[in-house]
């Protein structure tokens, strides 16, 4: 019998007429992550089927729990839609303590209803496993017997969750702010499970910042693009506008005239790449520079993207948390300095003005320039 993974998806239901076109970026973005095993991937009615799948499959389940737009997958063995077929398939079942079987019936020419077809199916096992009961509650197995338009029966024995979402690319490009923290690896896979495509920024203060601290976020990036697909990361010298805002303005102002400059290149360098919306990992009150009125100052450098924040509200722990589901934590947690550790003032304003941030940054000379410079001096390393 043919082993296949049977693909099921979720949110993209309701896309009514765009829902092909959700359907082909996902079926692509899912064949992008498995090509590489040789498998074959085929849309049917609600459902996509991998095919070839041969000693790998597990690998390939791996792979696909991480394709957001997913919303469970199963290894089954697929037979033409025949009643003897089935049910002489169903004879070779072995099972242990309790079952259920469920039936989906899509295809309405297949004559018996789906409550009856389990019932029938449910008895041939029975009879061929002793000790096994049927529980209809709380069962140790479940039999899926999904009976679908094009003619094929599918039958497996555990769904296996994957996380939801849209599929990455949907919802366009995102220019992600990635530091070596916990919270904006985090960020990034949260926007990319609505469908962002990543791109991202780090800033580098060499040699405040080591090379392992490049490193790690390299790594860290890595671990995103399992998800994500494919990342630019961008990484920009940061040094010498560190510098000139250590040297010319109040050491209060430093971190906040440092992000106003990180917001601003973040958002020229998503623009060059089109991006339409840059990502961050802030969260309200998690440090100084993030209270309103310091995220206030950050903010007002925008000039035409959104600024999205899906970590605003969470506590530590509940980031903690999808960053050691994701595998991110551990890479976060090594203990190489990032750039903002640096130049850290002792003091630093809790709640600023954009008046007072704009003063301060009048004391640095040829501000456009160093941008300039910053934005082209950029490493781009594809991941
Ligand atoms: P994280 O927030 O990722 O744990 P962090 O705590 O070092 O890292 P914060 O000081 O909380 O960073 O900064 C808030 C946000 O600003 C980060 O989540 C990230 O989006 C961005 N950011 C900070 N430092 C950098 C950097 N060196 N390069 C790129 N983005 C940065
Ligand atoms: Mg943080």
């Amino acid at each position: 019998m043919e082993k296949v993974i049977l693909l099921r998806y979720g949110e993209i239901y309701l896309k009514g007429k765009n829902r092909k076109y959700f359907e082909d970026v996902l079926i692509k973005n899912a064949f992008e992550r498995i090509k590489e095993y040789g498998v074959k991937i085929e849309k049917i009615a609600g459902r996509f089927v991998v095919t070839n799948v041969d000693e790998n499959q597990d690998i390939i389940v791996e792979k696909l729990k991480k394709v957001f737009g997913l919303i469970s997958v199963s290894i089954a063995y697929v037979m033409e839609t025949n009643l003897e077929k089935i049910k002489d398939f169903c004879k070779t079942i072995s099972l242990d303590g309790s079952f259920k079987v469920e039936t989906a019936r899509a295809d309405k020419s297949f004559p018996i209803k789906s409550i009856e077809f389990s019932a029938i199916i449910g008895e041939i096992i029975l009879n061929n496993n002793q000790n096994l009961k049927v529980d209809l509650h709380n069962p140790k197995h479940i039999v899926d017997i999904d009976i679908r338009e094009n003619g094929k029966t599918y039958v497996s024995f555990e769904k296996i969750k994957c996380l939801g979402g849209m599929p990455v690319s949907t919802s366009g490009k995102g220019i992600l702010m990635l530091s070596g923290g916990i919270d904006s690896p985090v960020a990034g896979y949260l926007m990319a499970k609505r469908g962002l495509e990543i791109n991202c920024v780090y800033f580098h203060s060499h040699p405040y910042t080591s090379e392992q601290a490049k490193q790690k976020v390299v790594d860290l990036a890595k671990v995103v693009s399992e998800y994500s697909g494919k990342i630019k990361l961008f990484v920009v010298p940061f040094t010498e506008i560190q510098e000139r805002i250590h040297f010319n303005c109040d050491s209060e102002f430093t971190i906040t005239i440092m992000r106003r400059f990180m917001y601003k290149i973040a958002e020229m360098i998503g623009k060059q790449n089109g991006c339409s919306c840059l990502i961050t990992g802030e969260n309200l009150a998690q440090v100084a520079s993030q209270t309103v009125q310091g995220i206030t100052c950050s903010n007002s450098v925008i000039e035409q993207m959104p600024v999205f924040r899906p970590l605003i509200s969470f506590d530590k722990n509940e980031i903690i948390e999808i960053a050691r589901n994701i595998g991110t934590f551990e890479i976060s947690n090594l203990p190489y300095q990032d750039c903002c550790t640096v130049f850290v003032p002792k003091k630093p304003i809790i709640k600023p003005k954009i008046a007072d941030c704009i003063k301060q940054e009048s004391k640095i000379d040829d501000i456009e320039e160093l941008i300039e410079k910053a934005i082209s001096n950029a490493e781009c390393i594809e991941i």
